[in-house]
């Protein structure tokens, strides 16, 4: 017999008119029905058998989800709906927000990016995301609109465990918001894969630097971690270390070794926990000197 949706179990699309209507449509289907984006974690989640959803509620169409704007008082919101490749591509990204363009240009493959969206990679919370630690060191927050109105949600407090955040039944995303990037930051995204396209990281690195008055070391870094613990994480200590200490190769080393003591990862197909921790060390070693070098002019990269 033929099977119209190979693969896919049998499920009701759903295409809500408005935001309310979708929010309300989840909330009173807790458990049964899941919003999606470009649908590229959910469909292959389906078919694996993982989700069993009986009603797919599609929010991508609704109202302002399909933009990308800039204030320079205020900063970027990028909606929720807009996907990688115009991440990749939009000007004020690149001019403001470069490390967020290049975080995205990681992901998978161009077709894949033409589906994927960074607040679908969010709200899919996998520790191995790589869109999400852009998002942690440029501040970012979502937009969240639920059955009780709407509220705004601090990345740094978003996730709570693997696949798991603090969105409720009848939550949706309709955009991640940054404030005005920090002036004359650098940023670096180490993503260590299988292979150099198209695999989930192993490891990754973002590392964002820039010079402050304000810090014993005249910078600030920024430096979140990916695959190597339940949730994303922040390397608060290798931030710590970089503020408070003259930056030399000796600080840099000893950051880059706070970080990796930071992590705790887990042994799995990609690579073994003990691995990983070690690449942690070196990719940090590594983005610091290389953003170093690039906000600072008394510096080059060995
Ligand atoms: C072949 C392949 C390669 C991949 N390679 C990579 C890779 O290199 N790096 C990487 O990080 N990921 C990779 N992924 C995973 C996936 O593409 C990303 O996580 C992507 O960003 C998900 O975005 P999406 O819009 O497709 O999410 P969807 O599948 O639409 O949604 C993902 C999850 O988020 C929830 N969600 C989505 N949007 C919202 C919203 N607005 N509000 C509330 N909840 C929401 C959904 O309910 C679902 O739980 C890959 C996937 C495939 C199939």
């Amino acid at each position: 017999m033929h099977n119209p949706t190979p693969g896919l179990p049998e499920f009701d699309y759903v295409n809500p008119a408005s935001l309310a209507e979708a929010s309300q449509f989840l909330a009173d289907h807790q458990g049964e029905a899941r919003p999606f984006m470009g649908g590229t974690d959910t469909f292959v989640r389906m078919r694996d058998g993982f989700w069993k959803e009986r009603y797919i509620v599609d929010i991508k169409n609704l109202d302002g989800m399909g933009t990308i704007s800039f204030d320079p008082e205020t900063g970027l919101t990028i909606g929720a709906a807009v996907n990688m490749n115009k991440v990749v591509a939009s000007p004020v990204v690149n001019e403001h927000y470069p490390l967020l363009a290049e975080a995205a240009h990681s992901v998978a493959s161009y077709q894949l990016r033409s589906r994927a969206t960074i607040v679908g990679n969010i709200c899919n919370a996998s520790p191995a995301g790589d869109t999400i630690g852009a998002c942690l060191v440029y501040g970012g927050s979502l937009k969240v609109h639920g059955v009780d109105g709407i509220r705004e949600e601090p990345l740094s407090s978003f996730f709570v465990g693997p696949g798991k955040t603090v969105l409720k039944p009848g939550d949706i995303a309709t955009a991640i918001t940054f404030p005005p990037s920090p002036a004359g930051h650098a940023g670096r995204y180490l993503k260590l894969g299988r292979n150099a396209l198209s695999d989930l990281a192993i490891v990754g690195v973002t590392v964002l630097g820039y010079p402050n008055g304000e810090t014993p070391s005249g910078y600030c870094f920024r430096i979140a971690l990916a695959s190597v613990g339940p949730t994303p994480l922040v390397a608060a200590e290798a931030e710590t270390i970089l503020a408070e200490k003259p930056i030399t190769a000796a600080v840099i080393a000893e950051a880059a070794q706070a970080a990796m003591d930071s992590c705790s990862p887990i042994d799995d197909v990609r690579g073994s926990g003990r691995y990983r921790k070690y690449m942690v060390r070196n990719l940090t070693q590594r983005g610091v000197v290389e953003v170093f070098s690039l906000i600072s002019e008394q510096w080059t990269v060995d």
